[in-house]
């Protein structure tokens, strides 16, 4: 029989437990292993197989809860743990002990949050790190709020039919088994939001509330009773449907999402967010919403409240391709925004205008988080510079290098992915290193302890390994009777290397199936064999991908292959945990530059893997040459097969020649002591760097501090700055055309390196004041074209009359150009080529 409902009863516990409950629900005991240590000594057995202690308190018997009731020993323990979770979240962290007020509170919007396995509520990287900007935060004590959809169904779960094909299937999750908790209002009912949509009909959410940690996670779930029956699913699953399943998810992520934390921040008492960090550019609309509030509320004209708006709005680019990029037919939007209802006085043709690509018919949702936003950024400095390339036609004129897109490279949460034997070995208990100023090497850990640790680390992924084959091939259709051989599938002394990722072409699934034969003598070697443990989701409409994945589990099948080469099914956090943790090497081998950032290496460098990977994303600004390997690129080939062939047989010679030699050459100790130094090198040198707490901190500094206090000088005095700032920026559209440079001319005393140059032009203004605008000579080499390049700029001053001149010392030997170039200037730009308006000499 098939239930028609479902529902979840809610665990009753004794009194004297109550505390647990507060617990299970803050999700830091996902990184607090005392936290689950707790939980797991209710019943150890019943915790290994439930892993969540919410779970858990529903799992308990009664009986068993009962006694724990009476047990002092335990209540004393629970006690200290509650305590510490009471001081954790209302203590002084990194945040509160800073110099400068920062921000009374950050909104963060996200499609997707990767927290832990037990909120499924995530498909693979972007969700895992919003989870881990969380995390972070919550550690520095920075007030942050995430935002985002609840997906009914999550992402899909991944298994495998007997030829290897992907099947998807879509558990059904219910909310009230979650650690969730309904946003209620003062009378305890629950907080509906609502966002119009069209013929008339509203679209309505309710709000659940994740704690991780001290920051609040707000998830939309569109499957209430006030909703008609379509739009009860749209937050059913995470990238699945068509565009318009898309806009609809993306209309209630940032105009849904913004009221609900309208509405968080009331019914709680926290403070409003003043900066507002749109994670990818689906949860763009966020930026409408609050330019409709800013009208609704203060009556001022679009182009004034969007000065105020881009202020206070930060936006984080992560794809590095333009067909990755989120778009919408026009005729969408215009159906969903032409009635009005959606934001009330705000005209469509604005928010066109905000989205408007090459193509006159897309909406572009980058474009709009690049004009809403005030400061932007790629997620490694190789993706800034891929996209300052990409967007450079949004600031045509400038140099790409000038291009106002920087970058943060991400990072991955220490306590979340470092295998706690690790941090236990090295002293720094459930603190990540870098917090304590002393590098792991410095610990007085030998060579061996790690060794010996690392080992464990793999037999504990080999013991995965096994059990996971062994649920694929049941799930598959295999007897038990014929899974014999999985008992001996990997070898825990045996060189292993992780390769786990979703499955789009540059990621390149299949390089090492280049040439089957050489990676067959790979993994079979007699003296230094290998064995690789594969993983990877591929979306449900790319058959491509699908096909990828089947050609690597036909490749594993074969019988003498299978015990050293594994395609592990349903890659999702649970089983990354034991990748990152137990495999040697982590290689990447994605197409250069596709790779924005790419974290999955980090979290195994932070457990002491060692990275062998394509120069791209992070490993490009990472690798030193000796904290892992690089595989080389060939970059500039176009032909993808000709590339997949230089750069797999490259991959093929590291390892067997390099990699493998390495890792088995032992010595009197038996210990692999050249692999040793480059672990140790690795743990010293990247433990630091990859961290979420150091990419969160550059966020506050480089970002949000920044962006307050631009919104407070744009809203002061009634918006004064913001007027102020439109007005010069209305003017400078008028008089623009108009303002132009003559008479450019360079004099020198002496042309070498040094010597003293005079750069005077006369500048027509068009009526703008010479403090309106930054007059500039630039000087760089020129090569066969006439493109400057390593330009120096100085600024030119007036000498009344239209005149502009500078002096200024050459600053290159051989050819040397300049130009002189006319920009916009206002205190309330945050950088020159904001407007993406400059005047060059002709
Ligand atoms: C870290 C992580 C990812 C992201 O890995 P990439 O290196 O960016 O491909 C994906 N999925 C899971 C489960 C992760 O933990």
């Amino acid at each position: 029989m098939r239930a028609i409902r479902r529902f979840t009863v809610r665990a009753s516990l004794p009194e004297s437990l109550a505390g647990l409950r507060a617990l299970a629900t803050n999700l830091r005991w996902t990184w607090h292993p005392p936290t689950r240590d707790l939980f797991a000594s209710m019943d150890d057995e019943l915790f290994r197989r439930v892993r969540d202690p919410l779970r858990m308190l529903l799992a308990v018997s009664p009986s068993r809860l009962a006694q724990l009731a009476g047990d002092e020993d335990f209540l004393a323990r629970a006690n200290a743990v509650t305590e510490d979770l009471e001081r954790y979240l209302t203590e002084d962290r990194w945040y509160q002990q800073q110099q400068a007020d920062g921000p009374a509170a950050i909104a963060y919007f996200c499609m997707e949050f990767g927290v832990h396995e037990a909120l499924p509520n995530y498909s693979g990287g972007l969700g895992v790190l919003a989870g881990d900007h969380l995390k972070a935060a919550s550690d520095l004590g920075v007030p942050m709020i995430g935002v985002g959809p609840l997906y009914r169904s999550g992402y899909f779960r991944q298994g495998l039919s007997l030829d290897g094909w992907q099947l998807e299937h879509y558990p059904v999750i219910d909310p009230n088994g979650l650690p969730l908790e309904l946003l209620t209002d003062e009378a305890g009912s629950p907080v509906l939001v609502d966002v119009a949509m069209p013929g008339g009909r509203d679209l309505y959410a309710q709000v659940w509330q994740a704690h991780v940690g001290r920051v609040p996670l707000l998830l939309l779930d569109t499957d209430v009773d006030a909703n008609d029956e379509d739009l009860r699913r749209v937050t059913d699953r995470l990238y699945g449907g068509d565009a318009d399943h898309r806009i609809r998810q993306e209309i209630l992520a940032g105009i849904g999402g913004m009221r609900a934390v309208r509405r968080y921040c009331e019914l709680m008492g926290h403070p409003q967010p003043e900066v507002f960090h749109t994670n990818e550019g689906h949860a763009g609309f966020l930026g409408l919403e609050r330019t409709r509030e800013i009208i609704t509320e203060h009556g001022l004209g679009f182009d004034e409240v969007l000065s105020a708006v881009r202020a206070g709005t930060v936006f984080t680019t992560h794809t590095p391709v333009p067909a990755g990029i989120d778009r919408f037919p026009v005729d969408l939007v215009q159906h969903y925004f032409g009635d009005g209802r959606l934001l009330p006085g705000i005209e469509t043709r604005r928010v066109l205008a905000l989205g408007a690509e090459d193509n006159p018919g897309m909406f572009n949702m980058a474009h709009m988080g690049l004009r809403l936003a005030q400061r932007a950024n790629g997620v490694s400095q190789l993706h800034g510079r891929v996209s300052r390339r990409m967007f450079a036609r949004l600031w045509s004129g400038f140099d790409e290098d000038e291009v106002p897109i920087t970058s943060v490279t991400n990072g991955v949460h220490g306590p979340t992915w470092v295998a706690r034997e690790l941090t236990a070995l090295l002293g720094g208990k459930h603190k990540a290193w870098g917090h304590n100023g002393q590098l792991p090497s410095q610990q007085g850990v030998s060579d061996e302890e790690l060794w010996a640790l690392r080992r464990d680390l793999r037999q504990k992924l080999v013991a995965e390994v096994r059990r996971r084959v062994r649920d694929s091939w049941l799930q598959r259709g295999a007897s038990a009777l014929e899974l014999g051989w999985i008992t001996t599938v990997f070898d825990p002394d045996v060189l292993t290397v992780g390769f786990a990722r979703r499955v789009p072409t540059y990621k390149r699934l299949t390089l090492m199936l280049r040439d089957p034969e050489r990676l067959r003598a790979l993994l079979l070697d007699e003296d230094r064999p290998i064995q690789i443990v594969v993983a990877g989701k591929s979306h449900p409409a790319d058959e491509g991908g699908k096909q990828l994945i089947q050609q690597i589990v036909r490749f594993a099948d074969d019988a003498a292959i299978r015990r050293h080469l594994v395609f592990l099914p349903d890659y999702d956090m649970s089983m990354a945990r034991y990748l990152y943790r137990g495999c040697d090497v982590w290689l990447n081998n994605p197409t250069r530059p596709l790779e924005a950032c790419g974290t999955s290496g980090m979290k195994s460098a932070l457990n002491g893997g060692l990275n062998l990977s394509i120069r791209d994303g992070w490993w490009d600004e990472c690798y030193d040459g000796s904290n892992g390997w690089a595989i080389p690129t060939a970059d500039g080939i176009r032909d993808p097969l000709r590339r997949d062939e230089l750069e797999s047989a490259a991959l093929y010679d590291l390892l067997g020649q390099q990699v493998a030699p390495l890792f088995y050459d032992r010595d009197e100790r038996g210990v692999a002591a050249g692999w040793m130094s480059m672990v140790w090198h690795t743990l010293d040198t990247l433990g630091p760097r990859v961290q979420a707490s150091r990419m969160v901190r550059e966020y506050v500094e480089t970002c949000y501090h920044p962006a307050a206090t631009a919104v407070e000088a744009a809203v002061r005095n009634s918006f004064a700055g913001a007027r102020s700032l439109s007005d010069y920026r209305k003017r400078i559209d008028t008089v623009w055309p108009q303002v132009k440079i003559f008479d450019s001319e360079l004099t020198a005393d002496g042309l070498v390196v040094g010597s003293e140059v005079r750069v005077e032009a006369r500048v027509e203004l068009a009526g703008l004041d010479a403090s309106e605008v930054d007059v500039q000579a630039v000087v760089g080499r020129v090569g066969d074209t006439d493109e400057l390049s390593e330009p120096v700029t100085v600024p030119m001053h007036p000498a009344g009359g239209g005149l502009f001149t500078a002096t200024l010392r050459l600053p290159h030997a051989g050819s040397i150009g300049y130009t002189v170039r006319v920009l916009p200037r206002h205190p309330l730009l945050a950088t020159p080529a904001e407007l993406g308006k400059v005047v060059l000499a002709s």
